[in-house]
C-alpha cells in the first residue's frame, strides 16, 4: 500500500509537471501568435425562433499555432487569462471583427448584430470604453452592430462599478449580454440591477433539455421566464437537435445558437449560410 502511494505521488507529480510545461509552451506560443497574427475568426449564426430570421452571429477566435498546431479556445483562453494576455487578445478580436463587419456593411449585409466575447479583465479596464470607441471610429462601424458578451465572473467586482460600466457601454450604443448564464455567481437581484439586453442560457442546461426530464425542462423554463419578466431577450446556446429547437419554441425562448443551425463558420461560409438559410 505504501509503495503504491508513493507511485501515485510520482504519477501526479509527473502529470503536474507535464501540465505546467504545456502551459508554458502555450504562453510562449501565444506571445508569438499576437505578433505574428496566427489567429482567425469564425462566426456562429444566431437565429430567432419565431420567424427563423438570422439576427447576427457570435464571433469566436481560432488559433493555428506554427509551433503547436491547432489549439482550442477552451485550452488557450484560460491560459491567456492567467498569463495577462487576454486583454491583448480581446483587442485583437475586436479590431479584426470590425474589419470584417466593415467589409460586410459595404457589401450591403445589414441589420446583423455581432457578439464579441469580453473577458472580465477587459471589462474591468478603465480605458475600455474609449478604446472601443476609438476602434469603431477607425473602422466606421456603428456600436449598434456590436453586442458585448460578459460572463458572470464580473459579479465578483464591486456592483456599483459594474452597473456604471454597463450603463456607459449601453449609452454608447453597444448591446450587452450575460454569457453562460446559470453557471456562475449571478444572483437574481444582481441580474435585475445589471440591466442587460440578452441572457445566454448555458449549453449545459440545453444539453439536459434533451432528456425530457420534467426537472431539466423546468430549469430552462424558469430562465426563459426570468428573461421575459426582466424584459430582455433569451438565447439558448449549443442547440444541436430539432427536438431542442421545438422544446425551446414551446418554452418561449427568443433565439438559438448551435450546431443545429450552423457551426462557427469562416467569413465566406457565413455569407453562404445567410444566402442558403430560409
Ligand atoms: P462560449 O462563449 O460559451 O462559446 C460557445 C462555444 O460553444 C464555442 O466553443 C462554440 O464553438 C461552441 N458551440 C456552439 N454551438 C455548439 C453546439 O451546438 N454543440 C457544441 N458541442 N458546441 C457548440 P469555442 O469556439 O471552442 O469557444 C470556447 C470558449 O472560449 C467560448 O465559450 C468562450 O468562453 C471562449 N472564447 C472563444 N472565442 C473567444 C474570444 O474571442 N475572446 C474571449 N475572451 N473568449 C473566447
Ligand atoms: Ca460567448
Ligand atoms: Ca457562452
Ligand atoms: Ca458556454
Amino acid at each position: 500500500v505504501k509503495k503504491r502511494g508513493r507511485n501515485n505521488y510520482l504519477f501526479y507529480a509527473r502529470e503536474m509537471n507535464r501540465h505546467a510545461s504545456r502551459q508554458l509552451q502555450v504562453i510562449n506560443a501565444l506571445n508569438m501568435a499576437l505578433l505574428e497574427d496566427e489567429f482567425s475568426l469564425v462566426f456562429q449564426p444566431q437565429v430567432r425562433i419565431d420567424n427563423r430570421q438570422v439576427v447576427g452571429a457570435e464571433v469566436l477566435v481560432r488559433w493555428h499555432s506554427s509551433e503547436l498546431g491547432m489549439v482550442s479556445p477552451g485550452e488557450f483562453i484560460p491560459v491567456a487569462e492567467s498569463a495577462g494576455l487576454i486583454k491583448a487578445l480581446d483587442a485583437w478580436v475586436f479590431r479584426h471583427a470590425l474589419a470584417q463587419i466593415k467589409q460586410w456593411l459595404a457589401m450591403g449585409v445589414e441589420d446583423l448584430v455581432f457578439a464579441v466575447n469580453l473577458s472580465a479583465a477587459s471589462f474591468e479596464d478603465q480605458g475600455l470604453l474609449s478604446a472601443l470607441m476609438y476602434e469603431l471610429e477607425q473602422y466606421d462601424v456603428p456600436a449598434s452592430c456590436i453586442e458585448l458578451e460578459l460572463t458572470e465572473a464580473i459579479a465578483l467586482m464591486d456592483p456599483d462599478s459594474v452597473l456604471k460600466r454597463i450603463k456607459s457601454l449601453r449609452a454608447a450604443g453597444f448591446r450587452v449580454s450575460i454569457d453562460d448564464f446559470g453557471t456562475g455567481y449571478s444572483s437574481m437581484s444582481y441580474l435585475k440591477r445589471f440591466d442587460v439586453d440578452k441572457l445566454k442560457i448555458d449549453k449545459s442546461f440545453i444539453d439536459d433539455l434533451a432528456s425530457g426530464e420534467p426537472e431539466d425542462v423546468a430549469i430552462v423554463k424558469a430562465m426563459v421566464q426570468l428573461a421575459k419578466a426582466l424584459n430582455i431577450d433569451s438565447i439558448a446556446e449549443g442547440v444541436e437537435t430539432e427536438q431542442q429547437w421545438h422544446s425551446l419554441a414551446e418554452l418561449g425562448c427568443d433565439q438559438v445558437q448551435g450546431y443545429w443551425c450552423a457551426k462557427p463558420l469562416p467569413a465566406k461560409d457565413f455569407i453562404a449560410f445567410l444566402e442558403s438559410w430560409e
